[in-house]
């Protein structure tokens, strides 16, 4: 056993930074475990630089706490100029466009100064369960193998990693292709260079989902991000994909690469709750925030605490895009700030059960939900 802690979260994306930081904000103890070498997940490896709003598309604002401080957080470095301050006078979403690398840095920078503890390029691949409780998690890194023990664990993988080694019920959906990547045009490269630049513009170009009617057969079949051959599948195809718009459009220049494979929905956990789409505009007793659509103004979903738990591990929480929800669900409940929200609540249900000495289904959620409302999570956003 190389060292304990109070709670121990998987992934480094934007929930597992939400969960790290409200978990060490109640005074816990926090390893964060990141098999990559950058924070940000998705967000910032995977190149997708867009904050969705925190609003329900009406000029009112549903999502607030960690969340909102992210969003401001994506912002604090490289300002792009979108004036989220005044997102409801202007008309507008409250959402951002944000620089990744510096949103990256970013996020360090605030764990770190709030105590969370960090470990780069260490892969979680186990977990010791005793009696119904996650007593340790193993790692695999330069280091060899090592073993954390751990009060908690929140399972912010993305990939419902923790549920899955503990034999947990996970569920799988199939994805589309994409490829998100930085690109300049040649011709702007070239004026550039000539005039002696030497950091040629760029844009977040999206190859989107594969069009069948360019007889990419091959490409057309639905990816799911839940083996090493799937994903292995849809990076490879991915990168083809861009090499065929290369060969046809020369005036395309890509610039980066994602470092990490673009799926939207890989694996989540089958919880307590399925949160699903007929739950638009419900009140839930234990919600723990609640979040509009970014797709179309008007449906505003509350988000049951059930969502986050399983039935049988006491002290394992799931955050992010792998939370319980149904197929259609996910779509509005993966994105960044449902991914921070969800990572708060993560964070602060370990932090009151390990307060408590209960397990994570016995925990009084009225208390929780206190304590979320007074770290400025919106709360009952469906209650009439
Ligand atoms: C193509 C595409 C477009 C999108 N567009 C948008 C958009 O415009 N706006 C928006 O808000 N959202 C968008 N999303 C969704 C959003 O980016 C993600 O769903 C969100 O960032 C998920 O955050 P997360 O923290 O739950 O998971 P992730 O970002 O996946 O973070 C998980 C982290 O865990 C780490 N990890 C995984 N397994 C292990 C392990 N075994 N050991 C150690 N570390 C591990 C990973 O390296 C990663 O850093 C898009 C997603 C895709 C794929």
């Amino acid at each position: 056993m190389k060292a304990s802690y109070d709670v121990v979260v998987i992934g480094g994306g934007v929930a597992g930074c939400a969960a790290a930081l409200a978990a060490r904000r109640h005074g816990k103890t926090v390893l964060l475990i990141e098999k990559l070498t950058v924070l940000g997940g998705l967000a910032t490896t995977g190149h997708i630089a867009i904050y969705l709003p925190l609003d329900d598309g009406y000029g009112r604002q549903v999502i607030g706490g960690i969340s909102e401080e992210l969003l401001k957080l994506s912002a604090k470095y490289v300002y792009y100029g979108d004036d989220y301050s005044r997102w409801k006078e202007k008309g507008m979403r409250y959402e951002c466009k944000f620089n990744a690398p510096a949103f990256s840095l970013a996020l360090e920078e605030a764990l770190l100064d709030e105590g969370v503890e960090i470990l780069y390029d260490t892969l979680f691949v186990g977990a010791v369960v005793e009696n119904n409780a996650c007593k340790s998690i193993l790692t695999q890194s330069k280091s060899g193998e090592l073993e954390f023990g751990c009060k908690a664990v929140v399972d912010a993988s993305g990939d419902a990693d923790v549920f899955h080694r503990c034999s947990q019920a996970t569920a799988v959906a199939p994805n589309n292709l994409a490829i998100w990547l930085y690109a300049t045009e040649a011709t702007n490269l070239k004026t550039q260079l000539r005039g002696g630049a030497d950091a040629p513009g760029l844009k977040l170009v999206s190859l989107g989902t594969v069009d069948t009617s360019k007889s990419h057969d091959e490409i057309s079949r639905p990816y799911y991000g839940d083996s090493c051959e799937s994903i292995t599948r849809f990076v490879v195809d991915s990168h083809k994909r861009l090499l065929d718009c290369i060969k046809l459009d020369s005036s395309v220049v890509p610039a980066s690469l994602p470092g990490m494979a673009q799926i939207r929905m890989a694996r989540r956990i089958e919880g307590c709750y399925v949160l699903s789409t007929k739950d638009a505009n419900m009140h839930f007793e234990d919600s723990i925030g609640g979040t509009g659509d970014w797709r179309k103004p008007g449906p505003v979903y509350e988000i049951p605490y059930r969502t986050l738990i399983g039935s049988t591990l006491g002290n394992v929480i799931s955050a992010g895009r792998c939370i319980s929800t149904s197929e259609e669900a996910w779509e509005i409940i993966r994105c960044i700030p449902q991914a921070a929200l969800t990572g708060q609540a993560a964070g602060s249900a370990a932090s009151l059960a390990i307060d408590g000495d209960v397990c994570l289904q016995s925990l009084d959620v009225e208390s929780l939900r206190e304590t979320l409302r007074k770290d400025g999570v919106i709360l009952d956003v469906n209650k009439r």
